[in-house]
């Protein structure tokens, strides 16, 4: 589970009336509320899942870090496991691993010139360029106050940008990335910001490599230099941003130029998504998909005198793994689908869902084909016969076949607005916004306050480990929900995409 936007504002809105409505009559002519399964079943279930959570998240996977050992260990268990199970490779027909390549920009030698002052790289200036060594030359400056209209829509492409760090706080600095501007040069008066980006700049995350050829040269300036830089333009870093803001829309663009140079510092990282493809009975008939990411944050989730700064992510998210490959040996074991069945370990969730995004700009199997799919993100929470949820729900043509489903194997479904706030944070997000039914069944993002509990605990901490005693009671209900729904999908009697 990627990290979410923080303080964000809570909505809580039931809109479950009718379909528990439509649930309680189900449940009353089935005359049964219990899961129709042999308890032997479930007991062989839930050891092979720990089984899994206790292999990946040990230290051996060196908390699964794309890139590194322990993820190429990963991505070969998981590899081996749906060899083992029969199924066939899904990225190409000769290979399981679908390459993923990825970026992480560090900052770079750079220097700046604004009429006869320099400014360079070192203390007072963080300077950082894109995929490529960066130079602009004679440049005009177009400066945005704090609350500038839109001002990244197009409004840059080829030019440099002013901003204040206000800015990055509202939510805009992602915008501003994507603006095509040639570089942005931010100016803080705050010696505690500028500490705060500067670490942030300099420990970048992860991302595409594909997507990262247009970003802009980043130049940080310390609050001393943020005052020089303003001052031959406006007197003072005050007057600077008042002088934008009484523009119009709040964007100044200015007669001054800046050159600069930046020298380019990208590592690359090689991950992969690893795919299998069970090929369905009746071909041409689209295909469904289960995911769950297999990466984890590394070996570095404490400070560096700490003991233990493992990131083992048992529950986030060798435990969506684990559920994830019982669904595709027990639906293997028992002849397949109608539909092609695919089942998909996504790296890089963490750091944004690049390897979901990956496969959403180049997929190996045609979007439009896909009938539904179903992330498996951090499931180890919640009890045996705890309700079910969606995330997702609303948004797809699956909710009506996922409600008979869960009525028919006695589950009991609980959908709130609140549950919803998680839509953008998971990897089914890279499919939903592309049209394609991606919807995180599962009874762990409905219990609020167990989940509440790891998230405010051992969630992203050395803490999420295994254990004798971790709860994976709802985590083997979703193994055979998720068996029923892929059933009920993969079927093309009993779904029919386009027929409400
Ligand atoms: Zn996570």
């Amino acid at each position: 589970m990627a990290v979410g936007q923080r303080n964000r504002g809570r909505i809580r809105m039931i809109i479950r009336t009718r379909f528990a409505l439509a649930i309680a009559a189900a449940l009353a002519l089935a005359g049964c509320a219990s899961v129709a399964r042999a308890p032997d079943e479930f007991a062989t279930a839930k050891a092979a899942l720990a089984q899994h959570i206790q292999i990946l998240a040990s230290a051996e996977y060196a908390g699964r870090e794309p890139g590194t050992e322990g993820g190429r260990k990963t991505q070969a268990y998981i590899t081996g496991a749906l060899t083992a199970y029969g199924y066939a490779p899904g990225a190409s027909d000769e290979s399981f691993a679908q390459p993923v390549d990825l970026v992480r920009l560090a900052p770079g030698e750079g220097k700046m010139a604004l009429g006869d002052r320099t400014f360079v790289s070192g203390e007072g200036a963080l300077m950082r360029a894109g995929m490529a060594d960066a130079a602009v030359v004679n440049s005009r400056l177009t400066v945005f106050a704090p609350d500038a209209k839109k001002p990244f829509e197009g409004a840059l492409r080829g030019r440099v940008a002013v901003i204040f760090s206000d800015m990055l706080y509202s939510g805009d600095a992602n915008a501003l990335l994507q603006s095509r501007a040639e570089a942005v040069i931010i100016l803080t008066d705050d010696r505690d910001i500028f500490a705060e980006f500067s670490r942030g700049v300099a420990s970048d995350r992860l991302r595409l490599a594909a997507q990262s050829n247009r970003l802009p040269a980043l130049v940080l300036l310390a609050p001393e230099e943020s005052r020089r830089f303003a001052a031959p333009l406006a007197g003072s870093l005050d007057g600077l941003r008042q002088e934008a803001a009484r523009r119009e829309a709040g964007s100044w663009r200015m007669r001054n130029t800046i050159s600069l140079e930046v020298k380019a510092d990208a590592s690359r990282v090689e991950s992969a998504n690893i795919i299998g493809k069970l090929p369905g009975r009746v071909p041409g008939s689209g295909a469904v998909l289960v995911l769950a990411h297999w990466d984890h944050l590394g070996d570095a989730c404490a400070p560096s005198d700490a003991a233990d700064r493992l990131c083992n992510g048992a529950v986030d998210n060798a435990s969506g793994i684990g559920v994830m490959l019982e669904v595709a040996r027990r639906l293997a074991a028992s002849g397949g689908l109608d539909r092609d069945l695919y089942i998909m370990a996504t790296t890089a969730e963490e750091s944004g869902l690049l390897g979901a995004e990956a496969f959403a700009l180049d997929p190996p199997v045609p979007l439009p084909t896909i009938v539904a799919a179903f992330n498996i993100d951090t499931v180890a929470i919640a009890k045996r016969g705890a309700p079910t949820t969606v995330i997702g729900w609303g948004r797809t043509p699956l909710d009506k076949g996922i409600a008979a489903v869960i009525a028919k194997i006695g589950g009991q479904l609980d959908v709130q607005e609140d549950h919803q706030r998680f839509v953008r944070r998971q990897d089914g997000w890279a499919l939903l916004s592309r049209d394609v039914p991606a919807v995180l069944v599962s009874t762990s993002f409905g219990d609020e306050e167990t989940l509440g509990a790891f998230l405010s605990g051992p969630y992203h901490g050395p803490g999420d480990e295994w254990r004798e005693t971790l709860e994976l009671g709802g985590a083997t209900d979703d193994i055979f929900t998720h068996i029923a729904l892929l059933e009920h999908f993969g079927s093309v009697e009993a779904y029919r995409p386009g027929e409400r």
